[in-house]
C-alpha cells in the first residue's frame, strides 16, 4: 500500500506525520470517506465539496485547489491499483506548537489512504440489525455544527460505546431537543405509509452523500420523500427503518430500543432502494 502525504507516497509502515500535528494533538482537521466501485470513485465531486465546506467552517486552509485534490485522490487510487475499495482523505491543521492556537500551524497536512472496508458483517444486510438510543446527544450546531465532518468523533464514539455495551452494533443519537439526529456513523431513514423520511441535517445530522443518493433514487422510483423532524416515537412506529453511509451503504434496522420495527424483517422499500443503490454504484 502507498499512502499519499503532502504530495509524496510512502509505504504503509513509513506513512507517518509529526506528533506536533494538531490533527493528533487536538483532533483539529476534517476528513472524508469515499468508495471506489469498479474502478470509479463514487460521488468524488460531492465528497470534495463537503470536505472544503467542512474546512471553510473551521477556517482551515487546504493547500490544494478542489481540482488538485480530485487529481491527488484519483492518482492515489491508480497508484494503489484499487478497483474496489475505500478512500480516507484527511486534512489536519498541520504541525504546530503545543497549545491549541491554529495560527501556529503553517500548512495543513493532506493524507490520502486507499484501502478496503467492510463495516458490517454480510449477514446483517439480509437479516437487519438492532440498534439502541444513546444517552450521548449529538453536538449542538452552536458548538460544532454536525455538518462539519471533523477529526473529532468523540461525541459519536461515546454513543458507539453505549451501543456496544447494549450488545448492539449501532446507536441512534438525538439532538438536545430530543429529535432524532442520526446514528454514530450513518444517517437514519424510516418508511411510514409509503413515505421515506429522514431527519433534516439541521436536526444534527451529517449531510450524508449516501443519504442524498438514496433520496434521489427514491424519487426516481416514485417514492415520496421528506427531510423532516422525527422523534423516537416515529422510529418505533415506522414500517421500515434503515441506515445509510458510504461504508455501510444501506443496512436495514429491525429493532430499536427493544421495539420491533414493522414485522421484524427488512422491508420491501428498503430492499428495492438497496437493489437500486447497488445497481447505481456498479454502473
Ligand atoms: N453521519 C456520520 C456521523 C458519519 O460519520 C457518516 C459517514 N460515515 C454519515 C452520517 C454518512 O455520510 P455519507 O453517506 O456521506 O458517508
Amino acid at each position: 500500500m502507498k499512502v499519499y502525504i503532502d504530495g509524496r507516497y510512502y509505504d504503509r509502515s513509513d506513512a507517518r506525520i509529526s506528533v506536533f500535528d494538531h490533527g493528533i494533538l487536538y483532533g483539529d482537521g476534517v476528513f472524508e470517506g469515499i468508495r471506489i466501485y469498479n474502478g470509479k470513485v463514487f460521488r468524488l465531486r460531492e465528497h470534495i465539496v463537503r470536505l472544503y465546506q467542512s474546512a471553510k467552517a473551521i477556517l482551515l486552509d487546504i493547500p490544494l485547489s478542489m481540482e488538485e485534490m480530485e487529481n491527488a485522490v484519483l492518482e492515489t487510487v491508480k497508484t494503489n491499483q484499487k478497483h474496489n475499495g475505500y478512500i480516507r482523505l484527511v486534512i489536519t491543521r498541520g504541525e504546530g506548537a503545543l497549545g491549541i492556537d491554529p495560527t501556529q500551524c503553517k500548512r495543513a497536512t493532506v493524507i490520502i489512504i486507499a484501502d478496503d472496508i467492510q463495516l458490517y458483517p454480510g449477514g446483517y444486510y439480509e437479516k437487519g440489525i438492532e440498534i439502541v438510543t444513546a444517552s450521548s446527544r449529538r453536538l449542538a450546531s452552536d458548538g460544532l455544527d454536525p455538518r462539519v465532518k471533523s477529526l473529532n468523533y468523540l461525541n459519536n464514539i461515546m454513543a458507539k460505546i453505549e451501543a456496544r455495551q447494549a450488545g448492539c452494533l449501532e446507536a441512534v443519537m438525538l439532538n438536545r431537543e430530543g429529535f432524532v439526529a442520526e446514528c454514530t456513523g450513518d444517517n437514519l431513514f424510516v418508511v411510514k405509509d409509503g413515505k421515506l423520511l429522514t431527519p433534516a441535517p439541521y436536526y444534527g445530522a451529517l449531510d450524508g452523500i449516501t443519504m442524498k443518493t438514496v433520496i434521489e433514487i427514491a424519487e426516481s422510483l416514485g417514492i415520496e420523500t421528506s427531510e423532516t423532524a422525527l422523534t423516537r416515537y416515529d422510529l418505533y412506529n415506522a414500517d421500515e427503518c434503515f441506515m445509510t453511509g458510504t461504508g455501510a451503504e444501506i443496512i436495514p434496522v429491525i429493532r430499536i430500543d427493544g421495539r420491533v420495527i414493522g414485522d421484524g424483517r427488512p422491508g420491501k422499500t428498503t430492499a428495492s432502494l438497496l437493489n437500486a443503490y447497488k445497481a447505481l454504484v456498479k454502473g
